[in-house]
């Protein structure tokens, strides 16, 4: 029975070290302050703008949100992110994704100004990943990471393998596993095989969004499994929420797996925080 990768603690006992950091900034004089940009009408996105309010108002943290129409012009959403760049208070700027169809989110993600990229997401930001330099990276791969320590005393050599290769999740995810000296596998919807491939992971991250798509064929005995998915589902009338691992057949299999819910989400809020700490500091 496999080691449960409870998220949701591991973030609760990172807050404490955030609550730090946030005093040594406030001590600076700098009252940190995070923009969340929640353009249209997705449901999921008003839901995940709420938690990151709550989390920064708990924090410490100011948080505005600019709730936009979903039919917004490309203009004005433009015009808004220039303005928030040229704002000395503000010191993180959130696009959440996903946009209303007629917006082009890598177009208007490039609008942020690279230091105030909180999800590491502008061209510039997930370049300087690449490279190798210091920079602000995405905030669910840094979650993941995070988890990752709590399990391996050291990744380095390990057999990371990713599924999905979104810029969100996926690649950066695949590449600060490579900067950690894993041998990262990363597969797609046209990789063949998978779980012939999975099955070689010491580390198997999914990041598909397909519900219960994971299952043991796909898992060597005694990996580490890290469920990024959140897929809605109803089952006998009922609706909830899944992962793409189908959990309960792999934790009979895997050293150590992540839950959905309390897995990879709260993780991905914590580092939120952190990276607009992380650009407050540079203002101190
Ligand atoms: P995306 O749709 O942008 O990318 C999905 C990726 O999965 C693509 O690269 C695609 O090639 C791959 N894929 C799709 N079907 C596949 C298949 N059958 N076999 C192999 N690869 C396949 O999605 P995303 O933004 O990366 O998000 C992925 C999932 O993670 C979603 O469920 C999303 O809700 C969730 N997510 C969770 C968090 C969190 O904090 N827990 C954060 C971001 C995303």
């Amino acid at each position: 029975m496999a080691h449960i990768i409870n998220g949701k603690e591991i973030a609760e006992k990172f807050y404490e070290q955030i609550k730090v950091r946030v005093g040594e900034v406030r001590r600076q004089g700098v009252e940190p302050c995070i923009a969340l940009i929640n353009a249209g009408d997705d449901p999921a996105s008003a839901l995940y703008i709420a938690k990151k309010e709550k989390l920064a108002a708990y924090l410490g943290i100011t948080s505005i949100v600019y709730k936009l129409d979903n039919d917004v012009s490309e203009n004005y959403l433009s015009e808004l992110i220039n303005s928030l760049n040229n704002n000395n208070k503000v010191h993180a700027i959130l696009l959440q994704s996903p946009l209303p169809k007629h917006l082009q989110f890598r177009k208007i993600v490039d609008i942020i100004d690279p230091n105030k990229d909180v999800d590491g997401l502008t061209t510039t930001n997930q370049g300087k990943l690449l490279t190798g330099e210091p920079a602000i990276f995405p905030c669910t791969p840094l979650g993941i990471l995070h988890m990752l320590d709590t399990v391996h005393q050291n990744i380095a050599g390990l057999h990371a393998v990713v599924i999905g290769r979104s810029t969100i999740v996926g690649r950066p995810l695949a590449q600060l596993l490579l900067n950690a000296n894993c041998s990262v596998t990363s597969l797609h919807s046209y990789s063949r095989d998978l779980p012939a491939i999975c099955k070689t992971a010491d580390i198997l991250i999914s990041a598909i969004g397909k519900p219960l798509f994971v299952g043991r064929e796909f898992v060597k005995s005694g990996a580490t499994v890290i469920d990024v998915g959140i897929n809605r589902i109803e089952k006998d009338g009922i609706k909830k929420t899944v992962g793409d691992v189908k959990f309960d057949d792999v934790k009979e299999l895997a050293a150590a797996i992540s839950p959905v819910p309390n897995g990879v989400g709260p993780m991905t809020v914590a580092y939120l925080m952190s990276n607009t700490l992380s650009l407050a500091f540079r203002c101190c």
